[in-house]
């Protein structure tokens, strides 16, 4: 059997491409559910006629796995509407495993990349969003979709729910320390944009990986992140070799630890995540994405 293959090239990746892990589910609310492959964590939305699908989890085998959770939760109704909630194949890669029919509805950033990149089983975008707030009904479901700007990769789409106060955000603000803010992460206005999410009523905050948070977790997540950007910093200063590993590691590991070397993951993740921030400041970014105008990248090259 041939999976679809997203970038891999290596036939050895069909093994990992198949793999079908479990997927558990959550409900929180009479039409919310929340679903989770591990490391992984998604919404879907049981709608009048069928289900709405945030993202596609990672590889095909995951993508099944999480069709078949979703039929399990909500029996006789199967996924007509799929939500990107940006353009990273671990997320959003393989709606034509989960659901080859569906209406896939993305930012149109996410839809431009989509477009150019060109990944097997990732399926371009039917219904294309823009700007920075739509609220949109889909079988008797409102939602609002946000994306107040570069967050994490493009287009990042975040979904709010009103009625049961629940923020989605995928890949920005996690309720632990453990990812490395890879280049993916807009870092120039990240956080003035995700606090900007606080002046909407919400009590239970759902990010793309790990466990569930609320507004204290997220603030301290903007916290953490506003920390390491300011002591990289002051890794300049002190002349630091802001280039090595293992002299960030112990800078800004040193400078954080006491207020934040609790959150899971600290000691694993923050040599890491301070390479990553501080050469944010030594080169200025990762080009346009990392201005407040991202759209500008692709705006007259790609149609679609
Ligand atoms: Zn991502």
């Amino acid at each position: 059997m041939s999976e679809n293959r997203g970038l891999f090239s290596l036939d050895t990746a069909q093994a990992y491409l198949a793999a079908e892990p479990p997927v558990q589910t959550a409900q929180l609310s009479r039409r919310l559910w929340t679903a989770s492959c591990g490391v992984y964590r998604t919404l879907f939305i049981e709608a009048d006629s069928g289900v709405i699908a945030i993202d596609t989890f990672g590889t095909p085998g995951r993508a099944r796995a999480y069709a078949r959770a979703v039929q399990a939760a909500v029996p006789g109704k199967s996924i007509h509407t799929v939500i990107y909630s940006h353009d990273h194949l671990d997320h959003s890669g393989f709606a034509a495993d989960l659901a080859a029919g569906a209406e896939i509805i993305a930012d149109e950033v996410c839809a431009k990349v989509v477009k150019l990149r060109g990944a097997e089983g990732q399926r371009q975008p039917t219904r294309v969003l823009s700007g920075e707030q739509n609220a949109i009904a889909i079988d008797g479901v409102d939602l609002l979709l946000l994306n107040p700007g570069p967050t994490h990769g493009s287009g990042n789409l975040a979904v709010y729910f009103a009625e049961e106060k629940l923020l989605f955000s995928s890949d920005t603000v996690l309720p632990n320390a453990c990812y490395g803010l890879m280049p993916d992460y807009h870092l120039r206005n990240f956080v003035s944009l995700m606090r900007g999410f606080l002046a909407l009523q919400w009590d239970v905050f759902v990010p793309g990986r790990y466990q569930l948070s609320d507004r204290a977790g997220f603030s301290r997540g903007c916290d953490f992140i506003e920390a390491v950007q300011e002591q990289c910093q002051r890794a300049f200063v002190e002349f630091v070799p802001i280039w090595a590993y293992e002299p960030m590691q112990a800078y800004v590991g040193d400078k954080l630890r006491e207020r934040f070397g609790d959150l899971e993951g600290f000691e694993q993740h923050i040599g890491q995540i301070a390479i990553r921030v501080v050469h944010h400041y030594l080169m200025g970014g990762w080009g346009l994405e990392d201005t407040p105008r991202p759209a500008v990248l692709l705006a007259d090259t790609v149609k679609l």
